[in-house]
């Protein structure tokens, strides 16, 4: 049996948004509900705009800005979901597919424990991957710098893609 000859590429994208009062929190593409939501052009859903980037950063394709500027009012409180299936489906055009992702929600507030499986269930989704192959770990920035006072959410992740070898 001859196995195929995959070649890896990996990425990383990092994004940051502020909690603001009167906005939704959309967060790794589920709503969680607190009394504050990321302000953002688009819904600001900084987990998924990390994934996005780790995507694109990946493949060699630019970054989140590059595809979806923030001066087209098309963008205007886009879904975040859409966007990362728009760069999923981009870096597919190359034959790239996703292996993994491992991602660090950086956020004093709300506790995230309790929404970290129906996230990973979105991120597998929007990736076409399975849910083992999503991975969150949720950290306080323990009191210090805007995300530990409680003013904004970041994110960090790490995305794998492999390819066939022709
Ligand atoms: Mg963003």
């Amino acid at each position: 049996m001859i196995y195929p000859q995959y070649e890896y590429r990996s990425g990383i994208g990092t994004d940051i948004h502020r909690l603001v009062p009167e906005r939704k929190l959309m967060l790794g593409g589920i709503e969680i509900p607190f009394e504050l939501g990321l302000l953002g052009y688009s819904d600001g859903d900084a987990v998924l705009h990390a994934i996005t980037d780790a995507v694109l950063g990946a493949a060699g394709q630019g970054d989140i800005g590059m595809l979806f500027p923030d001066t087209d009012p098309q963008f205007k409180n886009a879904d975040s979901g859409e966007l990362l299936r728009h760069a999923v489906w981009q870096v597919s055009q190359q034959k790239w597919e996703i292996v993994n992702v491992d991602l660090i929600v950086h956020a004093q507030q709300p506790k995230l424990g309790p929404h970290r499986g129906q996230m990973r269930r979105r991120i597998a989704e929007l990736l076409e991957i399975d849910f083992a192959n999503v991975n969150i770990k949720a950290k306080t920035n323990e009191g210090l710098d805007a995300v530990g006072e409680g003013r904004a959410i970041a994110a960090t992740a790490v995305v794998m893609l492999r390819r066939k070898v022709k």
